[in-house]
């Protein structure tokens, strides 16, 4: 028996059948054997989602064999590579070639297509999401065809394929826009809440990304800012090698790991620990190549629920959801996260429409979560919070309509593009419908 399992390890399924096509022509014959069958396919990345988005179900196709850039076009500053590429293979290959990407999020170990799928996102920038950063995209669709879209073909397709939930089809390959590789500067503090909060949109406005941490139980924050540094790159100022151990593992993922085990334990420690480490931040600047800023190890496995609220609204969310857990009493071991994404034009991007805040909230892999999420995504819900399509959450296909003024326009495409349902499971049931 096969079985899949995700990295938080909420999620499991046991597949009928594993295959590693090695050629997109591969993958079309696994789907229309699939069809044909009457079986369901679907292609996994790294099962870095928190929820059942790629649970297989009877056909799982495994992304290694698709793997590498296949085109560069330096003219139009496009990086075209197979989808199962992990986005870590992706970055050391671009900085090979004086290339990166704008954007991404917090980790690097995601495939292009798993990450593109459900919109993983950084924070600001002129394009916050990568699937907001593709050119373009080639699928292979419910008959085992193949579809190229881009804004100039198939646009309809463009729209709704970079964030296709794995709904639309199996894509082989994707395309990035990519600017020369420059040198970022960042620049973290620790900050109160009070002051944290008053002085966000001065953040948001004069830095080219913003990243925010609360510690819960407390009042400290830290805050992250990355710029552009108009240097050469033999100018970069990375963190030294002990520092960069000391705290991008040894603090954020050793002492961490030890110290959320012992607030499993005993959780009324938690908010002394939180305010212990807030206290050990301490402020830093460095500078270094684009993705060794933007991403670092997480080897603490947690479960997290984060969703997009418009802009306007989304600190008062954040502080209606500190009120709620102090009221609660839950004790909270992780940090909160608070970014914020320009507006995109994706057919169901978490930030269709309208300039976005994020906010993540996470637990450790062996605490509870469900009081937790469920009371604060009342909150989010409420506030017409859209859900992270990788992250926990229980919206249904008939409330997520509400928020998605293009809902129907997806499930138009998905009828086209897989009228026999090849690439569904319980989760695109869920959210879709049937
Ligand atoms: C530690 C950690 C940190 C994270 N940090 C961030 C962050 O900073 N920002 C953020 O937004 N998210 C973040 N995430 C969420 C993560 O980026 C997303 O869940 C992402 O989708 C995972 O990519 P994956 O390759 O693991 O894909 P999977 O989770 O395996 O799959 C996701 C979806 O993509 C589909 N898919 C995969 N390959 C294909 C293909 N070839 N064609 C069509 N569909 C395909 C799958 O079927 C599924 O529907 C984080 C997750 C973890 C565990």
């Amino acid at each position: 028996m096969h079985t899949w399992q995700n990295w938080s390890g909420l999620e499991t399924a046991h597949p009928t059948e594993v295959i590693t096509p090695a050629t997109p022509d591969e993958v079309a014959v696994a789907v229309r054997r699939a069809a044909a069958a009457g079986d369901r396919v679907k292609m996994v990345g790294t099962g870095h989602s928190f929820t059942s988005i790629s649970a297989p179900e009877s056909v799982m196709l495994r992304p290694d064999g698709l793997s590498g850039i296949t085109a560069v076009d330096r003219a139009a500053m496009t990086v075209t590579a197979l989808a199962g590429t992990p986005l870590y293979v992706l970055n050391s290959e671009l900085a090979r070639m004086g290339l990166s990407l704008h954007n991404m999020g917090d980790i690097a170990e995601q495939t292009l297509a798993g990450a593109t799928s459900t919109g993983t996102h950084g924070t600001g920038g002129v394009k916050a999401s990568l699937s907001a950063q593709l050119a373009g995209l080639r699928l292979v669709t419910g008959d085992g065809s193949t579809v190229v879209a881009s804004r100039d073909e198939n646009p309809d397709v463009f729209a709704a394929a970079r964030i296709g939930l794995g709904a639309l089809g199996v894509i082989t390959h994707v395309t990035f826009e990519v600017e020369p590789l420059g040198v970022l500067e960042a620049h973290e503090q620790p900050m109160g809440w009070d002051e944290a909060l008053a002085r966000y949109d001065e953040f948001v406005s004069q830095n080219h990304h913003c990243d925010m941490y609360w510690f819960p139980h407390t009042d400290r924050m830290q805050v992250k800012t990355n710029n552009r540094l108009d240097v050469p790159i033999d100018e970069i100022d990375p963190v030294g090698r002990f520092r960069g151990w000391l705290d991008d593992d040894f603090l954020s993922n050793s002492v961490f790991g030890l110290v959320n085990r012992l607030g499993n334990r005993a959780p009324g420690l938690i908010p002394r620990i939180n305010d212990l480490s807030g206290r050990l931040l301490s402020e830093r600047r460095y500078s270094d190549i684009p993705h060794r800023v933007f991403t670092s190890p997480r080897r603490v496995v947690f479960k997290e629920m984060e969703y997009a609220v418009a802009r306007e609204v989304g600190l008062d969310v954040l502080r209606e959801a500190r009120q709620l857990i102090e009221r609660k009493g839950w004790r909270i071991g992780f940090p909160v996260e608070i970014r914020m994404t320009p507006a995109d034009d994706i057919t169901l991007g978490t930030s269709t429409g309208r300039d976005s805040i994020y906010l993540a909230f996470h637990v450790h892999e062996h605490a509870e979560h469900l009081d937790y999420f469920g009371g604060v995504e009342e909150i989010l819900k409420a506030a017409g919070g859209r859900p992270h399509w990788g992250k926990v959450h229980t919206r249904q296909a008939a409330d997520l309509a509400e928020v998605y003024p293009r809902f129907e326009e997806f499930l138009a495409l998905r009828d086209r593009l897989d009228p026999g349902r090849v690439f569904a499971n319980d989760y695109l049931r869920r959210v879709l419908g049937d």
